[in-house]
């Protein structure tokens, strides 16, 4: 092995203290950083662990939830989960269910967009549909009151997709499945009169239904 000249030692010894110097350096700066970090992360940590406006008790919580209503996509009439499917009518339930049995042969699927509502889940969809139609009298034609509305009763579903009404049009009268708006062919209530009558004559809109002028 080749003796080391004393100079370079020297010069290696130095270049390691400085080399450990620019280190404790780093070191301290970090922390320095971290520090600061720390302390301007500090004021805000109260704000973050206390509960901001996000989640309002009572009606509103409520209304937004599945338990008032609302249904997650890709639901079926089959669901027993769901109260927005579990808390309809029993009997619009089992007649939705023996067409969508029948309807599965002809690979349809029924999808439930909308059944039971609670009445908070109901106001909050016609608060909607006022600031979205720019009037009551406008939101009228689309949905009930808490009061009136056949959601809110269970006796009410909103079927989907089109392949499903569609396929009511044509065979839900055989199981008293009828439409009961023109405009709109997603809705469906129970009329046991029509396995043997035949549907009903649609109103054009709800604001034509009686049960809707109280
Ligand atoms: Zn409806």
């Amino acid at each position: 092995m080749d003796q080391i000249p004393l100079s370079t030692q020297r010069t290696a010894r130095w270049i390691c203290r400085l080399l450990a110097v620019g280190l404790l350096a780093v070191v301290a700066a970090t922390t320095v950083v971290v520090g600061c970090r720390t302390q301007n992360s500090t004021p805000f940590l109260p704000s973050s662990s206390s509960t901001p406006l996000k989640d309002p008790p009572g009606e509103r919580r409520e209304a937004l939830g599945e338990a008032g209503g609302a249904v997650p996509k890709g639901v079926t009439v089959f669901d027993n989960t769901v109260p927005g499917v579990a808390n309809l009518d029993p009997d619009l339930l089992k007649a939705l269910r023996q067409a969508a049995a029948d309807a599965a042969n002809e690979k349809v699927e029924f999808y439930v967009n909308s059944g039971w509502r609670s009445p908070a889940y109901q106001n909050k969809l016609l608060r909607e549909a006022v600031s979205q139609y720019g009037s009551e009298e406008a939101a009228a034609r689309w949905v009930a009151t808490p009061a009136t509305s056949s959601h809110v009763s269970g006796d009410a579903v909103d079927i989907g997709r089109s392949n499903a009404t569609a396929w009511l049009v044509e065979h839900g009268a055989e199981y008293g499945l009828c439409q009961i708006y023109r405009n709109e062919p997603w809705h469906y209530e129970l009329r046991l009169e029509a396995i043997d009558r035949g549907c009903p004559r649609m109103y054009a809109d709800p604001t034509q239904d009686p049960r809707m002028q109280q």
